[in-house]
């Protein structure tokens, strides 16, 4: 009999695929690690449980304690559907930027939604960032997991993400490229596969266009979610990409419709980053069928229906030359 305890016993273990469409003349194999198959839907359920895990051995978190973050997405979902197996209360707080589908999918696995106004920002006390400050502080049991600055999150990465990569390419990888968000992916995940073969594997970072890493004198606001900052996390360790490769918003909306409809993969914005990275760079070095490039692609699609999956919405924000690229002509006319 095969019956899991729980569905914590599923995070990792992601399948690699080959991408077989959408690579165009690119000679390199790419191979993507689908992380929608954690059983939160993310890679986030990676770190979640480590982070819980580690924070139960120091103390910081004590049975019946209240874990509380600022976080709209991924990273809530992995920190409830490990939290509630194991009797924490979780609350979350967000700018109410963010959509009701994704503060209904958080209340669904038992977390308690706070909402606080978009407009404020970091340093104003209404901010996500400081009303979770405070309830941490205020409420008996609360703790902080931080996930931009605990060393658990590259850890994960480090000891589950990197290893599993290693092992089923048969030690073969030339070429990891991942979205940098906290950092945390392609800290841990670089770290490992840079240690386990000598140096030799080259870590690729994928940045939208607009964010700090690719180009700090050029910060403004872009339409990817998840990735990119305008600030350095400690999660992130700057000195390990080889190299990163700016994606605008068009660029990464394209390919992730187009992953959808031709590669049989619905997954998010930051995973369309990632494969136009993954795929500029082979062109860029001229890499040939000797390499062997694993591109992480962190979330699903589901949960970006409303947005890039949205004709209305992407005509609206200006991405209707994507949408005429990327949908059939239709039958009915
Ligand atoms: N893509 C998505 C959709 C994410 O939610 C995140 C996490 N913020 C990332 C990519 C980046 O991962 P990391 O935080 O490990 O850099």
């Amino acid at each position: 009999m095969t019956i899991h305890n729980s569905t914590s016993e599923l995070i990792g273990g992601t399948p690699l695929v080959r991408l077989n469409h959408v690579t165009d003349g690119v000679r390199a194999t790419i191979a993507v690690k689908v992380e929608y198959f954690n059983p939160g839907g993310s890679s986030k359920d990676r770190i979640a449980e480590r982070i819980i895990d580690a924070a139960e051995r120091s103390g910081e978190l004590q049975p019946g304690g209240v874990i509380v973050e600022p976080t709209s997405g991924n990273t809530g979902v992995g920190l409830a559907m490990v939290a509630q197996q194991r009797g924490y209360r979780t609350i979350f707080t967000l700018p109410d930027k963010v959509s009701e589908a994704k503060r209904a999918v958080l209340r669904a696995y038992g977390a308690e939604v706070i909402v606080t106004p978009t407009d404020a920002g970091p340093d104003d006390p209404r901010s996500y960032y400081q009303v979770a400050e405070r309830l941490a502080k205020a409420i008996p049991g609360g703790w902080r997991p931080n996930q931009y600055s605990n060393p658990n999150g590259p850890l994960s990465h480090y000891h589950t993400t990197g290893p599993e990569i290693w092992q089923a390419t048969d030690h073969k990888v030339t070429h990891f490229v991942a979205g940098i968000g906290t950092g945390g992916t392609i800290s841990g995940t670089g770290r490992y596969l840079k240690e386990v073969s000598g140096g030799a594997v080259q870590i690729v970072g994928a940045d939208p266009q607009g964010s700090i890493y690719s180009d700090p004198t050029d910060v403004h606001q872009y339409d990817i979610e998840g990735v990119g900052e305008d600030f350095y996390p400690k999660a992130f360790d700057r000195e390990l990409p080889d190299e990163i490769v700016q994606v605008t918003d068009a660029e990464a909306f394209e390919m992730t419709r187009r992953l959808a409809a031709e590669e049989g993969l619905l997954v998010g914005g930051s995973s369309g980053m990632a494969v136009v990275s993954a795929l500029h760079y082979a062109r860029e070095h001229n890499l040939d069928e000797h390499q062997l490039v694993v591109v992480l692609l962190p979330d699903s699609g589901r949960g970006y229906m409303e947005k890039i999956f949205n004709d209305d919405w992407m005509r609206a924000h200006g991405y209707g030359d994507v949408v005429e690229r990327t949908t059939r002509p239709s039958l009915a006319q």
